[in-house]
């Protein structure tokens, strides 16, 4: 199978696949698969999956054709043409709305340039009495997110109205290896030009890590230097969808305290949260 796009849906089809036992080769644009997470953990995931999958990054494709039962796509890599051949293709280049197939605009909804129908925090749309939520509202688009929204909109039915509070959103990957991350990545950190700091600290160095030989796995955190706010923190490696999830507690328990709570908590030996732990306490304020 051939997959062009290297963005989280195409990494969780094209992991799906392949432990299925399919062949796969990712084409991705970018120089790195999913670019979107935090540098540190692109890179790395970038570098494993090369060594498990036929990756092709810097990848142009310029078209796709047929060569008897089979699908040929013609790419350029660094100005050279490649044909790669396959028998099935999975295109995962993005998500686009579908609000123009449902001509929403009879209904009088704002819908913006993008095709996302125009929502306020509270999730109403310019028309009374009609919501929008989820992928379509275009805030987030995550599954967790649009329970928190439906959520907030059921109460709002329901005579509750409050603003939605997204904060902190948290995100996952699920393939291997998992990611995990919530918050700013650090050159977004760099782009906003905020003081920051980060703590860093490795699977294998905790006792789990270790005893699992997780040679790769990280969790990094991204800390403002002055208000000690935790602005991000990202994980790469086994469970670490379940191990952020500390972190999203915390900073929601306190927004500037979060980093303080997590270094004092008593965490189990040898759990892998150790590993969560010990970045935390990596932090030098
Ligand atoms: C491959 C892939 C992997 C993903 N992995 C994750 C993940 O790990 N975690 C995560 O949080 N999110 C993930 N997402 C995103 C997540 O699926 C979406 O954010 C979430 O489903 C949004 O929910 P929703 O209700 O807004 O839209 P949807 O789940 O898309 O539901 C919309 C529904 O409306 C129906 N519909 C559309 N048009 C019409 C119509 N005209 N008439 C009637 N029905 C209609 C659709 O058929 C669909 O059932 C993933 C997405 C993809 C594509």
């Amino acid at each position: 199978m051939v997959i062009i796009g290297g963005g989280y849906i195409g990494a969780e089809l094209g992991y799906f696949y392949a432990t299925m036992g399919t062949k796969i080769t990712v084409l991705q644009r970018n120089e790195l698969l999913i670019p979107n997470t935090d540098q540190e953990i692109a890179t790395t995931f970038t570098k494993l999956w090369k060594q498990k999958y036929n990756v092709i990054t810097n990848a142009a494709v310029n078209n796709i054709g047929k060569k008897g039962k089979n699908i040929t796509v013609n790419i350029s890599v660094s100005g050279k043409k490649k044909i790669i051949e396959a028998e099935k293709l999975l295109l995962a280049t993005g998500r686009k709305p579908n609000t123009d197939l449902l001509q929403v605009e009879k209904t009088g909804v704002r819908v913006s340039k993008a095709g996302f129908i125009e929502v306020n925090r509270f999730m109403e749309t310019n028309v009374s009495g009609i919501y929008a939520l989820g992928d379509i509202a275009g805030v987030y688009q995550f599954k967790h997110s649009a329970n928190l929204e439906a959520e907030y909109v059921t109460n709002a039915v329901l005579g509750k109205k409050k603003a939605v509070d997204y904060y902190p959103m948290p995100y996952a990957i699920f393939t291997s290896p998992q990611i995990a991350g919530v918050g700013i990545t650090e050159q977004e950190a760099i782009e906003q030009k905020k003081k920051y700091v980060v703590g860093r600290y490795e699977y294998q160095n905790t006792g789990m890590g270790a005893a699992m030989e997780e040679k790769q796995g990280f969790v990094k955190f991204i800390v403002d230097t002055k208000t000690q706010e935790i602005l991000g923190c990202h994980i790469l490696g086994p469970h670490a969808s379940i191990l952020l999830h500390e972190v999203v507690v915390a900073m929601k328990a306190h927004r500037t305290k979060a980093l303080e709570i997590l270094r004092t908590t008593v965490h189990v030996h040898p759990a892998l949260s150790e590993v969560v732990q010990r970045a935390a306490w990596n932090v030098s304020l």
